[in-house]
């Protein structure tokens, strides 16, 4: 995955002009988790308005606790998909395990693997054979080069397309949930031609702070920001303290194009 192997920048054709990496900025919006029906209409009526062409989406929910809502799971996919398809949207979902992969290959659009398993190399093995692009997040506690390393699992498996995703890691700070560390979108990009996005709703999980973040990774020169959005934030089943109502993420959407064009 190395700029020394491949000069030019590695850009994803996902059809019908969804182009992902240098060149345009990427927008993906969504809940966390997939919860019914009515949530996923009301969340692609507004990324259609918004001009958003990808949606985001959990059905298979790594959870701290297990307790907590785990996901639909694969109905809820298929569901996520037709509908998403329904209104020309590309979908961009966790998946979890080297079995689900083959499950969920004719449902997904990109497949998302996350920070818990960045290194779960059997997953990116299983990942390197198949004909979807990967969004790979760091590591909760993982350096850059840990991350690019994961995706050489999945480049060399025969799958070249790959999109890098910094999520903010852990370190000693608690204010926030992570510390999103926007040091690595400028050393990615001087390392790799893969496309680099960033997710400042778990960089940072606090709700207020997302938009600036957001800005500022795009300053930095993300290819693509990832964040959350849902109907009614404060009753999302996952990650309603991060996740912007529609007026904030039309505002986010409209402040991140013009903060683009002054790159
Ligand atoms: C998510 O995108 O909802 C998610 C679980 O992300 P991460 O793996 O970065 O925590
Ligand atoms: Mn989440």
């Amino acid at each position: 995955v190395s700029r020394k192997w491949r000069v030019h920048p590695t850009v994803l054709d996902l059809g019908d002009d969804i182009r992902l990496g240098e060149g345009s900025l990427s927008i993906v919006a969504g809940p966390c988790s997939i919860e019914n029906e009515a949530q996923m209409e009301a969340v692609m009526q507004h990324l259609v308005q918004s001009g958003v062409r990808l949606m985001r989406g959990g059905v298979f929910k790594p959870r701290s606790s297990p307790y907590s809502f785990r996901g639909l799971g694969l109905e809820g996919l298929r569901d996520f998909y037709r509908l998403a398809r329904q209104h020309g949207l590309r979908i961009v979902t966790e998946v979890m395990q080297v079995s689900q992969v083959e499950e969920m290959v004719d449902f997904v659009d990109v497949f998302q693997v996350g920070a818990r398993n960045t290194q779960n190399f059997n997953l990116l093995d299983a990942l390197g054979g198949v004909d979807k692009p990967v969004l790979l997040k760091r590591g909760v506690s993982g350096t850059i080069d840990e991350l690019l390393h994961s995706a050489e699992y999945i480049f060399s498996g025969g799958n070249e397309d790959i999109i890098l995703c910094e999520r903010g890691i852990r370190t000693f700070e608690t204010a926030s949930r992570n510390t999103l560390d926007l040091n690595a979108v400028p050393i990615l990009k001087e390392k790799t031609h893969l496309p680099v996005f960033v997710d400042p709703s778990h960089g940072i999980g606090l709700r207020e702070h997302v938009a600036p973040l957001a800005l500022a990774a795009v300053m930095a020169g993300a290819d693509g920001i990832l964040y959350e959005t849902a109907p009614v934030p404060e009753r999302a089943a996952s990650d309603g303290q991060q996740t912007l109502n529609f007026d904030e993420s039309a505002r986010l959407v409209t402040a991140m194009r013009r903060t683009y064009a002054l790159r």
